[in-house]
């Protein structure tokens, strides 16, 4: 196996074989994302992803999951990845699930068709960032969509049949926007109405361009309490049926989980508990992306 500088991948697929498809992310321009800053973006060769496969099964024999890195594998022509997703048919009978991150520009370039005929072929999950429902907040960050983009690009994926697994950052509007990013980004998920949203909190890469505006005085950070506060009214305002929500990142001041809307109550009781200071915050130094 050969893996080409840092590899990402969301934490349910810690303990999926990872295969590197492409290196990078084909937009590679969210002012708050440092990951692929080194990299330049390039799908790789057929036979280097064949062959990485050939040795994953000399080495682990059986795999039940596998996800395809790097930044949005979906890029890639649906006759590649069918290549790609018939050897892993061939190789690892017993995989269960192919995850694979994707852009919305990645899933508006395919047809519904495409979409199902990948999901007949293994791919289960597909892992998109959304960030915000807030268009100023998505322009602003340079996401290169709208929240309309966003909606049909989830929407598609729905219809495929495709799990859909969504994030979005708590504090990425700066203090000035909490309200807007909490509102708009529940307009966003209950009109997509994904399998799972998770909240990522917004962590602070150097080098950045927004963390050169925090230096500048442009941008500001939230506190953890503005966090919470923020996550509150998201929950207060979102209405999606049979949804997994998780903000129990690494970089999350507070871990929360449950099924929304059955635990909704519950988790703004939660909430409402560590705003009232008888819950504590991670410490600044324990949160990691
Ligand atoms: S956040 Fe996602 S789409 Fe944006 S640059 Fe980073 S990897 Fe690419």
């Amino acid at each position: 196996m050969e893996y080409e500088g840092i590899v990402y991948r969301p934490p349910s697929e810690a303990y999926s074989l990872i295969v590197q498809v492409t290196i990078g992310c084909s937009h590679n321009g969210c002012t708050f994302c440092g990951m692929y800053k080194d990299k330049k973006f390039r799908v790789r060769e057929l036979k280097d992803i064949i062959s990485d496969l050939e040795q994953a099964k000399l080495d682990y024999g059986v795999v039940k999951r596998i996800f395809l890195a790097d930044g949005d594998a979906l890029v890639l022509k649906t006759s590649e990845l069918k290549i790609i997703l018939l050897k892993i048919k061939e190789l690892f009978p017993g995989c269960e699930r192919v995850g694979v991150y994707t852009t919305p520009k990645d899933i508006l370039a395919k047809s519904v068709e495409d979409l199902s005929l990948l999901k007949a072929l293994g791919i289960g999950i597909l892992y998109l960032g959304v960030e915000s429902g807030s268009n100023e907040i998505l322009k602003s960050i340079n996401k290169g969509v709208t929240a309309q983009n966003l909606i049909m690009a989830g929407r598609k994926v729905k219809e495929s049949g495709i799990k859909l697994s969504t994030t979005l950052i708590s504090g990425i509007g700066g203090r000035e926007k909490i309200s807007e990013n909490a509102i708009e980004s529940a307009k966003l998920i209950s009109a997509i109405n994904p399998d799972y949203v998770g909240f990522l909190t917004l962590m602070l890469e150097s080098g950045t361009p927004i963390y050169k505006d925090i230096q500048n005085g442009i941008f500001h950070v939230l506190t953890p309490e503005e966090v919470v506060q923020e996550l509150r009214e998201f929950l207060e305002n979102v209405e999606v049926t049979n949804c997994i929500f998780r903000s129990n990142h690494a970089s999350n001041y507070v871990s929360l989980s449950g099924t929304l809307p059955v635990d909704k109550d519950k988790l703004l009781s939660d909430i409402d508990i560590t705003l009232k200071g008888k819950h504590g915050y991670k410490q600044e130094e324990y949160r990691r992306l």
